[in-house]
């Protein structure tokens, strides 16, 4: 007597003496054996296809093959693993595809294929490359918490809604060569290993590399220009200065060993001019310093004095010569000199980037 297939809501037999369906069965070891269960995998997929059945969910395949398909409806792959390579080509679906935690272990390839709906590949996992050159997304391409061991490229294809890609890992080259993004293109919390070809697609929306971890400085260098210049074009101001100090920061470490090392105080105390409450900080902190020097230097240590010496800092540094008329000599007055050169940079630093920020 056949039995039910164990997997959840699947109605088919077992194959054979097996607790699953030929669908749902694991594929054996290789061999003879292993040939005749691939060959029955594939005429069930036909057969399911003919019968308009598109329900392939937590099925095991050696590789599949859709390309050339017109699917009337959604393409469900949740949970579904191919060992080898999943094929897509020049394909028509009427859907989306829903492949969210499923597992491919060579490439994925769905170029010059059309998808009406969205294709959703939530915490997928593939061995290769996976492509969409020349295809075309009519919704969302939903890419969130996948790991690809090979490239992405999306080459010459139409996106007509967003992309994410957010807290992912691609380990080699993220491209969008001739590429249009209708909606915005997340990479949030993301890892990319490779080089990154963002400036060479339209993108209408935004992009967005929030904590965005790159492999290569040039690429996020790249990167983060190209996000500026949405975000600026959208009139995000926050999310432009975001992008520009992550460019800035990336165009830092690619520079020579002196200037890698000096450009670190404009890039840490002075936030390269767009982050003003870390500059308030290095303000208040040299202030502090310096009157602690003040006021050991001076030998009475008590609170008094201590408020009369952080009263004398400040004056110091926000109005030039300040120190230098009422400080004495010797190295107290060096310190006095050293305090307001210190303060003439970050005073008016701070005016430019409050103005900058919050008037128009
Ligand atoms: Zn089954």
């Amino acid at each position: 007597m056949r039995m039910k297939c164990k997997y959840a809501g699947c109605e088919s037999e077992t194959y054979q003496e097996e607790d699953y369906c030929i669908l749902h069965m694991d594929l054996p070891p290789k061999g003879d054996h292993l040939e005749l269960i691939k060959k029955l995998k594939e005429e069930e997929v036909e057969k399911k296809i003919q019968d308009g059945d598109l329900n392939f969910k937590g099925a095991r395949f050696y590789d599949v093959n859709f390309s050339g398909l017109h699917i009337p409806g959604d393409l469900v792959l949740t949970q579904a693993v191919v060992e080898n390579d999943f094929h897509c080509l020049d394909s028509e679906v009427d859907g989306g595809i829903w492949f969210d935690q499923g597992r491919v272990g060579g490439h994925a390839f769905f170029e010059s294929s059309l998808i009406r709906g969205s294709i959703s590949f939530y915490k997928g996992k593939v061995g290769g490359n996976i492509s969409f050159d020349h295809a075309r997304v009519d919704k969302y391409v939903w890419f969130e918490g996948v790991d690809v061991d090979g490239e992405a490229s999306f080459n010459h294809c139409y996106l007509g809604g967003s992309i994410s890609f957010n807290k992912s890992r691609i380990d080699e080259n993220v491209s969008f060569y001739g590429s249009t993004i209708e909606g915005n293109a997340w990479f949030e919390d993301a890892y990319l290993g490779g080089s990154t070809w963002f400036d060479l697609a339209e993108i209408r929306g935004a992009l967005c590399f929030r904590g965005t971890r790159f492999k290569y400085i040039k690429s996020q260098e790249r990167a983060c220009r190209s996000a500026k210049i949405l975000w600026e074009k959208l009139g995000d101001r926050g999310k432009a200065d975001y992008h520009f100090y992550r460019e800035m920061e990336a165009k830092r470490k690619q520079k020579g060993y002196l200037s890698r090392y000096l450009e670190l105080i404009v890039q840490y105390p002075f936030g390269y001019g767009v982050r003003p409450f870390r500059l308030i900080l290095t303000f208040i902190g040299i202030m502090i310093a310096f009157a602690l020097f003040y006021w050991m230097a001076e030998g009475i240590l008590n609170v008094d004095v201590f408020l009369d010496k952080l009263r004398f800092s400040f004056l110091t540094m926000l109005i030039p010569a300040y120190g230098a008329i009422n400080a004495k000599t010797g190295l107290y007055g060096w310190l006095t000199i050293l305090e307001a050169f210190i303060g003439a940079f970050t005073w008016p630093t701070f005016m430019v980037i409050f103005a900058r920020k919050y008037m128009r």
